[in-house]
């Protein structure tokens, strides 16, 4: 995913971002930086999921956040070559987001809260986390 590689006026964009006064202002900042790196934003997990929400919550009280919104986004490289990318994200989670990417989740065509993919779901069975029997694509009970 070399599109979200660190440009190479790095230095300049992180002395750009300190300078930011609210995360509206860094959410316009990563569209003139990575265009298409932010995709939408979800206001809830599906309930079926309770430990996802529970997580979220975790993070805020240990970055004293409030639970603001799941941000789905193209992706997330976590190395070197990607510190910039990587920056606006922990900005994000820091501000009480839950950062995740396309890939991972999408939205309940039901209610539009977010839904882990099945593979997603898979991984969390194996490490028998508390999820659904079955996976399904859309909530149990939210109609
Ligand atoms: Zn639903």
């Amino acid at each position: 995913m070399d599109k979200y590689r660190d440009p190479r006026d790095a230095v300049e964009i992180i002395d750009k971002f300190k300078t930011l006064p609210t995360i509206g202002d860094v959410k316009l900042f990563a569209d003139e930086i990575f265009p298409g790196w932010f995709i939408s934003s979800i206001n809830e997990y599906c309930s079926d999921y309770p430990y996802l929400t529970d997580n979220w919550k975790t993070v805020c009280s240990l970055t004293g956040s409030k639970k603001a919104q799941i941000i789905i986004v193209d992706d997330i490289i976590d190395d070197q070559d990607h510190t910039i990318i990587k920056m606006f994200a922990e900005c994000f989670t820091l501000s009480g987001f839950n950062v995740r990417t396309k890939n991972d989740y999408f939205e309940c065509s039901n209610c539009g809260r977010a839904i882990p993919s099945f593979k997603l779901w898979e991984t969390f069975k194996e490490k028998k986390f508390n999820v659904p029997e079955t996976w399904a694509p859309t909530c149990k009970n939210c109609l």
